[in-house]
């Protein structure tokens, strides 16, 4: 019988393949009293789990991508010696020989005993370590699991052609996985949780993986190996569908094809208005792997580099010699086309990780705390002054623009202006060669920036607006979090109004104002964004065809007044009415 499951569609396309479930969540730590047969039966058990893990990190080591930062092999290194550790390994056999309980209490109890241990440590750094601790206790709790439960599976055991042409049901997934997954040719992703702002989302459409989320239930009711046709349009995914709707799913899927190569041909188009309004198209790029779509659809540049994604999946932090390399590369591959680099935007679902000294884990709201700007001004020796380095001593070679992330007032611009000419200072003094011209540029991404744009364009170069934290902010709604996502309406006036607010201000002081959020990629909303008078918007690349398209067929003239008729619509009903004619 065919199962039908709607959730949040976050990035298009027709996947159909085989699931891969993974249950990271639902181990059972709870102790179970065992004779004395079953203890040597649990052993053995445990002695096989602790090699699975092993194999599998193993086999996460030979396939780490080339481009990937050479810590995350260190990082995989740390977790092999520590499943090579007699001590480590011999505490959860202990464990089950004195206690006789089952190997998931062993290991639980070996992790409490841990925690406490490292909690106690004076060292703040050997503490943090703690987290490493904790993911080789995992994947060895996860590999007694699939030991027991055929076709679970782990995202860190990743490897080989396991999980290629598969479409992964998962509670949730991380950045991280993510990236890992598409390594490894993961055809589609459905998750029970997850908003379409959330940078897991965010990732799947820049690599251009189908994904729905938001799927309550799916692990319940999907079977490991079933066949699921997911539809990343509508958010549709279907278990064990009938042979025909398999072939309806495959036509669809050849139809999207011969859309992607109509498009195509407008790779070469300048992208100008109906009535001859330049608009720039740029890209949204995550991982350098985002270059090659970049490439393939001919964006102008690189509007927003998120260069969170390089301190994420490894245990030190990258130091201004290695943000230097990158840019250098990610420059070289630009050929002259501008990279905007936004300095690092950590914090919320961009977790900090443990082994940054700023983290000290103990922010209540992530998202209201001291995330992107404000940590970086919290501790601009270990994060903010290295990257402005690297990025101003980048800026002989191509040209860069900085921009700064969560900025809040024009105190916080000229907090970072100022760290800016200190850098600038020191690099004069050592002789280096730089660009002393680079742009500096502020993220409007909270409401009081867009409210204060003015000021802010007082200081800055450019604005750049970030409508997804924008929405997040300004409609209370956590992005991650499906259950509010109904809340989330990009055309709610208010964040309208914010928005227009911004551009006016740039308008005034003759400051470019680009739009960099997920909205700019939406096919909905570009005629309503050129109404209201952006001529530069940075997407994901995947996105930028649909979008010239459109833009290549409208007369901004024309739209300007139906723009400013959403900005008084006060119900839902009239905005879809709005959005209906000047889309029409
Ligand atoms: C935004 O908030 O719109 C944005 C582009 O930044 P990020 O999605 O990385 O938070
Ligand atoms: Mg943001």
């Amino acid at each position: 019988m065919t199962l039908s499951f709607s959730g949040i569609a976050v990035s298009s396309g027709i996947a159909i393949g085989e699931a891969l479930t993974l249950r990271r969540d639902t181990i059972d730590v709870s102790p179970r009293e065992l004779d004395k047969k079953e203890t040597t039966a649990e052993v053995r058990r445990l002695k096989r789990a602790l090699k699975t893990a092993r194999t599998q990190l193993l086999s996460v080591r030979d396939n780490i991508p080339k481009d990937a930062p050479a810590d995350v092999s260190a990082f995989i290194e740390t977790h092999i010696l520590m499943l090579d550790d007699t001590l480590f390994i011999g505490r959860p056999v202990e464990i089950i020989k004195s206690e006789r309980i089952n190997a998931e209490a062993a290991l639980q109890r070996q992790k409490e005993e841990l925690s406490r241990a490292f909690d106690a440590m004076e060292d703040r750094y050997l503490a943090t370590r703690i987290d490493d601790v904790n993911h080789v206790i995992d994947s060895v709790m996860q590999a007694l699991g699939t030991s027991e439960e055929q076709g679970s599976d782990s995202a860190t055991g990743i490897g080989g052609d396991h999980w290629s042409g598969r479409i992964v049901v998962s509670d949730d997934l991380t950045p991280a996985d993510t990236i890992a997954m598409q390594h490894h040719g993961v055809a589609g992703f459905v998750t029970e949780s997850g908003g379409p702002l959330s940078h897991t989302a965010i990732l799947a459409r820049s690599l251009g993986i189908p994904a729905i989320v938001g799927v309550h239930g799916a692990r319940r009711y999907i079977k490991a190996g079933e066949i699921l046709a997911v539809d990343g349009r509508s958010g549709i995914v279907l278990a064990e569908a009938t042979d025909s709707t398999l072939a309806d799913f495959r036509e669809a899927q050849k139809r999207q094809r011969q859309e992607t190569r109509e498009l195509k041909k407008l790779i070469d188009t300048d992208t100008v208005t109906a009535d001859g309004v330049a608009i720039s198209l740029m890209a949204n790029i995550d991982i350098e792997e985002d270059l090659k779509s970049l490439k393939r659809v001919n964006a102008d540049g690189v509007g927003l580099y998120r260069t969170e994604f390089l301190y994420l999946n490894r245990d030190t932090t990258p130091d201004e010699a290695e943000h230097l390399r990158v840019y250098q590369r990610v420059l070289r591959a630009l050929k002259g086309a501008p990279l905007t680099i936004r300095t690092v935007d950590l914090g919320a679902d961009k977790m900090v990780p443990s082994h940054i000294a700023s983290n000290k884990g103990s922010d209540r709201n992530p998202a209201l705390g001291r995330r992107g700007i404000r940590l970086c001004l919290s501790e601009p020796e270990e994060l903010f002054l290295p990257q402005l380095r690297a990025i101003f001593r980048a800026s002989s070679k191509g040209p860069i623009r900085i921009l700064l992330p969560m900025l809040t007032s024009a105190d916080e611009a000229r907090q970072c202006m100022t760290l800016i000419d200190q850098v600038r200072t020191q690099l004069r003094e050592d002789g280096v060669d730089f660009d002393e011209s680079v742009p500096v540029g502020g993220m409007i991404e909270v409401p009081a920036a867009a409210i204060v744009a003015e000021h802010l364009a007082a200081e800055l170069d450019f604005l750049s607006i970030g409508t997804n934290d924008l929405i997040q902010y300004t409609l209370a709604i956590d992005r991650v979090d499906d259950q509010v996502n109904y809340l989330y309406d990009p055309l709610n006036p208010a964040v309208l109004s914010l928005i227009h607010n911004s551009i006016d201000a740039g308008r005034k002081a003759s400051v470019p104002v680009s739009l960099c959020g997920e909205m700019a990629g939406d096919v909905r909303y570009v005629r309503l964004l050129l109404g209201l008078g952006l001529t530069e918007l940075s997407m994901p690349p995947n996105l930028l065809l649909q979008v010239k398209e459109i833009l290549i067929s409208s007369r901004r003239s024309k739209l300007k007044r139906q723009a400013m008729a959403f900005l008084s619509a006060a119900t839902r009903e009239e905005r879809e009415r709005l959005l209906d004619r000047i889309n029409s």
